[in-house]
């Protein structure tokens, strides 16, 4: 059926704890790749599948929205961290689905090592009927096209979805999956917290404002 193409929206879920110029600079990226006509950062409130964040959720929020202050193209959807309780991707996305409608495209953005524990996610399939993923590789890790690498239910679910071109995410609303082309930035909240725990800096890993508030608030060194 030949329609219009949809509006992208862009969805980078994650802890954030904190958040840092890795996260950062592959949003930015992906602003050059795909067509995103909006972009969020969604930080999760209680993640079921990791241990409670060190940071509280208040200081997480705020440290997201410090990050992307100067940049207009970017913005910080509170809903999760907002929400008591465990963090449930599939209730937000279907959140966004009732609020954008049917007509938008929704791009949920992931690192490789995320979405290679996708299958373990509540709902995890229900997720290829609310979005597309756009996934970008981390150091170390698979190469994000390659299925094979993928634990069979996924790869399997995965199978007939991929595409190559970005520009093929606008004419479907959901259920493709899409590897970016993006920089491999050795950068990850795990170093960031363990050098400050060492007392060791970490300036330049994360926006000066972000260096800031953790200082200020002595956030990962023990004293927090
Ligand atoms: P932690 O070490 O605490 O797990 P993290 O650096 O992995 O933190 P998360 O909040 O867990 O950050 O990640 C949110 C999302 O961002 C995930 O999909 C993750 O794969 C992705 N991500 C994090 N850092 C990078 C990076 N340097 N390059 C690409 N993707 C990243
Ligand atoms: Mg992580």
């Amino acid at each position: 059926m030949v329609h219009d193409k949809f509006p992208l929206v862009g969805i980078y879920g994650g802890t954030f704890d904190p958040i840092h110029y890795g996260h950062l600079r592959i949003a930015e990226e992906l602003l050059d790749i795909v067509n995103f006509s909006q972009f969020f950062f969604m930080p999760a409130g209680e993640p079921r599948l990791r241990n409670i964040p060190f940071a509280s959720k208040c200081h997480r929020k705020t440290m997201a929205h410090l990050a992307v202050h100067d940049n207009a193209k970017f913005s910080i959807d509170e809903r999760e961290i907002s929400r008591s309780g465990a963090t449930s991707t599939v209730a937000s996305l279907r959140e966004y689905r009732q609020e954008f409608g049917e007509k938008t495209a929704l791009c949920f953005i992931m690192g490789v090592d995320a979405f290679l524990k996708l299958q373990m996610w509540y709902c995890w399939q229900e997720l290829f009927r609310l979005c597309h993923f756009v996934i970008v590789g981390r150091p170390g890790n698979v190469q994000v096209m390659n299925n094979e690498a993928l634990p069979s239910v996924l790869r399997n679910e995965c199978m007939s979805r991929w595409i190559t071109n970005a520009s093929e995410l606008e004419h479907e609303s959901e259920g493709l999956v899409f590897a970016a082309k993006t920089s491999l930035l050795e950068i990850s909240s795990t170093q960031i917290r363990s050098l400050i725990a060492s007392n060791r800096s970490v300036r330049y890993l994360l926006p000066g404002a972000v260096y800031d508030y953790i200082r200020i608030n002595h956030l990962y060194d023990g004293e927090g």
